[in-house]
């Protein structure tokens, strides 16, 4: 039985909440986007954008301990759906920390612009946290055709 896939391609990561794997995340995901022939404005955009997230997960979902991040990578047509997500301490009120220059950390030098570059370099952002429970990312981006 051929069971019918939602996506034409889709991709799953799971790895260690450490700041090694950030570079190791972007360029996974790049290397996965780059079947859509993004231009390299479009790549880096998508570098950034999944950086920010996966460091937020290590730096404030995790806050430096142990814990897994899952990405889940999925296209449809020209577009490229990122979720990132952390099992850890959740955000209290989403609507505040996705305001630019709002950080819970400028003892560590955050700047609070985490979530303004991924709504700026994607085209959907949106944001679900439960605390103690964790939070999930998800961004989408139409790669142009030519
Ligand atoms: P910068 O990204 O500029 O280094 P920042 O990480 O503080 O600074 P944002 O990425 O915009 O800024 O995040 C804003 C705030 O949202 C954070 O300070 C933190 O309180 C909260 N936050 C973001 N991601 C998570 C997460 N995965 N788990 C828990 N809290 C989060
Ligand atoms: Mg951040």
């Amino acid at each position: 039985m051929k069971i019918l896939n939602q996506y034409d391609n889709e991709m799953q990561l799971e790895f260690d909440s450490k700041s090694e794997n950030e570079s190791f995340a972007r360029t996974v995901v790049a290397a996965f986007a780059s079947q859509l022939n993004p231009t390299l404005e479009e790549i880096a955009d998508i570098k950034t954008a999944v950086s920010e997230a996966v460091t937020n997960c290590i730096i404030h979902g995790y806050e430096g301990r142990e814990g897994k991040i899952f990405v889940h990578c999925y296209i449809s047509g020209n577009e490229i759906g990122i979720d990132v997500k952390d099992a850890g301490v959740g955000i209290e009120n989403v609507k505040k920390a996705m305001e630019p220059l709002y950080t819970t950390r400028p003892d560590l030098e955050r700047s609070g612009m985490g979530f303004a570059f991924m709504q700026t370099f994607m085209d959907e952002l949106a944001v679900e946290s439960k605390v103690k429970e964790g939070t999930l990312i998800r961004m989408k981006k139409k790669i142009q055709t030519t």
